[in-house]
């Protein structure tokens, strides 16, 4: 007896037209194995062969088109390497170039039998005129003796190599129009039959053959939306079960009062009013950490938005219901700064505040460790050496990690393995996530955001130079230093080539220096083969004013505050991301002062590269830069994301689709809401994909 399952599971080599050399293609370059797989190999795009057109409607830019005319001429053209054969093509409307470098003799045997052809392929311009290199060649008259249907015609992706073993586009769309007939009738459906009808949606079954071979244009973007849906929607209900599962099964320390130490600070200590957005932040993790659940909240505010008072006032919450708290940073200047102002900030009620580091002497370190395991220490400031095995702390009840996307996965779950009860956690990140992306990527977590910054920050005026501007540069920082601002100089440090990098940054020293003599000047370098006492000096130096200019390579992208510097340099701005120019750029307009941002950069720009500093000048907002990275490099590569390959959609597009993100999410919750295990009849077919998406994931439960 088959069912459909065996059909779908069917290995790719039984399909007809694959065997075992093209099979062996499919799983080596295609990572397809079965019908399935195939099945849900979705092409890139569709050319439509249902419409000729004619030469005149070629435009640029445009796509693959079919033209019906005449061959009216043909030369062989080019010596070896270069030979190719040309012709002339015309129909009513004018004429265009047809281009073979391969295959020559076979397309003048070609030509020599016949004048009329219906031609498809790509018009490009070259030297102002239109030609079509390796145009596919019909015969008007002829029936068609493939199976593939005129009409939309899919295109596939493919490798090279995959292309060198017959497996081309053209191939593997053969090889689809052999499939749907044969699986058509056995794709389940994945949706109850209630939702798709309120919802009006294209049936799986009809969108995954359209998806390939659409009857129209409507019918395409139904089956698109279909299978765009699909993917979101399983994968936010799959988020928020995996996220009743925790919170049902993860209980955590109920911090049930505000007491002295938060008391105390709020009224006696706190430099400044809080905005409306911290506040509502602080109310929202009193919430969470009374509830007698684990806190998994991450906390998302641009750079300078204040999100250091809210960890703080977290910690000050665990240590009046008796708990231990630590807060993680990513580099060891941050780490070190955090340490430095909230032992300050504590110092008033008591507490005592330790800082740990790879760097931190043995004898310290004991003590420490000891302390930790007392309860005499309170609060521990430090790098991820905070999370290596011999820390043990006597009852940890809250962790912060600032600035997130530098700690991996792994390292999160480690926390949860140390501790019976786990600590609350608060992820704090300034490297603003679209809407989209959190709601995905963290849809098991809490998340708040700091929509507001302080009071009495001016915008941070952001312009774009060259090399022949430095001069004016230069003569920029003379006026801001003598009106006693500092200046930051940033040189990008990419891995593979640090020692260019820092040849670069040497030489801007140099260059600096002659035009800033001191001691008129004090100016710092920090970079990151320095050791970290050194590196400490320079920033302290700056932090102190005992230097105005600071040079450094990226080390100091993240978190340092340092509100009298208003100038932020950026040498080779082209060569930076755009989130971590962002970044930088948050490093000044801490203060009450106008401050800058600088973008050097050379001439010649990549598009890209381009349209990332026209970005960087047009906006301040984090959210909307945030946006535009994502639409300039895909969210394959935001921080942060690359391993977990959740992210990796078929055909969903995060940076496109924001509207059917929240959509499908909202669908979900009101889901859940009404059935929380999804055990109601109707649900059953959710349910079975739903079980089947988390038996598949690895690990995540244990994480977050
Ligand atoms: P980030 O969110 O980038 O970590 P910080 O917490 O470092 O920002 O805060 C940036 C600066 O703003 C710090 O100097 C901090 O003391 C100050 N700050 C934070 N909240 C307020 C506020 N409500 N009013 C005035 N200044 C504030
Ligand atoms: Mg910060």
């Amino acid at each position: 007896m088959t069912d459909y399952h065996d059909i779908l599971d069917t290995p790719i080599e039984y399909l007809k037209g694959v065997g075992p050399k093209r099979a062996e293609v499919f799983r080596k370059e295609f990572n397809i194995f079965t019908f399935r797989d195939l099945l849900h190999y979705y092409p890139y795009r569709h050319v439509d062969k249902s419409h000729i057109h004619h030469v005149s409607d070629i435009v640029e830019d445009g796509s693959y088109i079919q033209l019906r005319g005449r061959i009216t001429g043909a030369q062989v053209m080019g010596q070896q390497r270069s030979k190719r054969l040309v012709a002339q093509f015309s129909d009513e409307t004018g004429h265009i170039e047809l281009v073979w470098f391969n295959g020559i003799k076979w397309v003048q045997d070609l030509l020599a039998q016949k004048q009329e052809f219906i031609i498809f392929g790509k018009p490009t311009l070259f030297n102002g005129r239109w030609n079509m290199t390796h145009p596919e060649m019909l015969d008007p008259q002829a029936k068609s003796d493939s199976p593939v249907p005129m009409g939309f015609l899919p295109l596939y992706n493919t490798s090279e190599l995959a292309k060198k073993k017959t497996l081309d586009s053209k191939a593997v769309a053969k090889l689809t129009a052999n499939l749907i007939p044969v699986v058509k009738d056995v794709i389940p459906e994945l949706l109850p039959d209630e939702m798709l009808r309120n919802l009006n949606l294209m049936p799986l079954k009809e969108a995954l053959c359209n998806i390939h071979y659409p009857e129209n244009n409507q019918q395409l973007s139904r089956a698109v939306l279909r299978l765009k849906f699909d993917e979101l929607f399983f994968l936010q209900l799959k988020m928020l079960m995996l996220k009743q599962i925790n919170t049902k099964r993860i209980p955590g320390h109920r911090f049930e009062k505000v007491g002295h130490y938060f008391n105390t600070f709020y009224k006696e200590h706190l430099p400044f009013e809080l905005t409306n957005a911290q506040k509502r932040v602080i109310r929202e993790i009193r919430a969470d950490v009374g509830s007698g659940r684990q806190m998994n909240r991450l906390l998302q505010g641009d750079v300078g938005s204040g999100k250091t008072i809210i960890a703080l006032f977290t910690m000050l919450i665990a240590k009046d219901n008796g708990f231990q708290a630590c807060l993680m940073a990513p580099t060891e200047i941050l780490a070190t700064q955090h340490f430095d102002k909230i032992s300050k900030q504590l110092a008033p009620l008591g507490l005592r505040v330790e800082f740990l580091s790879g760097s931190t002497k043995t004898a310290k370190r004991r003590q420490i460790l000891e302390g930790l395991q007392s309860g005499d220490v309170d609060i521990l400031i430090g790098t991820h050496a905070l999370i290596e095995d011999p820390v043990v702390f006597q009852n940890l009840g809250l962790v912060v990690i600032d600035e997130q996307h530098r700690f991996g996965v792994e390292q999160r779950a480690r926390l949860w393995r140390k501790n019976a009860v786990p600590p609350h956690v608060l992820v704090m990140t300034a490297t603003p996530i679209p809407r989209t992306l959190a709601m995905t990527l963290y849809g098991d977590l809490d998340v708040s955001v700091i929509d507001e910054l302080p009071q009495g920050r001016k915008p941070i005026i952001t312009r774009h130079l060259y090399e022949k501007d430095r001069l004016k540069l230069f003569g920029f920082m003379r006026k801001q230093i003598a009106e006693g601002r500092q200046v930051f100089v940033v040189y990008p440090l990419i891995r593979e080539s640090e020692k260019s990098d820092l040849l670069d940054l040497m030489a801007g020293y140099e260059a600096i220096e002659r035009d800033f003599p001191p001691p008129q000047y004090g100016i710092g370098v920090v970079h990151g083969k320095m050791k970290p006492e050194d590196k400490d000096l320079e920033m302290q130096r700056f932090a102190k004013n005992q230097s105005q200019i600071l040079l450094s390579t990226t080390v100091i992208e993240v978190g340092i505050d340092i509100p009298n510097a208003t100038v932020m340099v950026i040498e080779n701005a082209e060569r930076f991301g755009l989130s971590q120019l962002h970044q930088l750029r948050g490093r000044v307009g801490r203060g009450g002062n106008q401050s800058y941002c600088i973008l050097m950069s050379k001439y010649e720009l990549t598009s890209d590269g381009r349209k990332r500093l026209n970005a960087m000048v047009s906006t301040n907002d984090g959210f909307e830069i945030a946006n535009i990275d994502l639409q300039l490099r895909g969210p394959g590569d935001i921080q942060g994301t690359q391993q977990s390959g959740m992210l990796d959609f078929k055909i969903a597009d995060l940076a496109k689709d924001e509207k059917l993100v929240s959509y499908t999410r909202n669908l979900a919750i009101q889901i859940l809401d009404d059935d929380p295990d999804l055990q109601k009849p109707e649900h059953y077919r959710l349910k079975a994909k739903v079980d089947e998406l988390i038996r598949s994931e690895v690990n995540w439960s244990v994480i977050s």
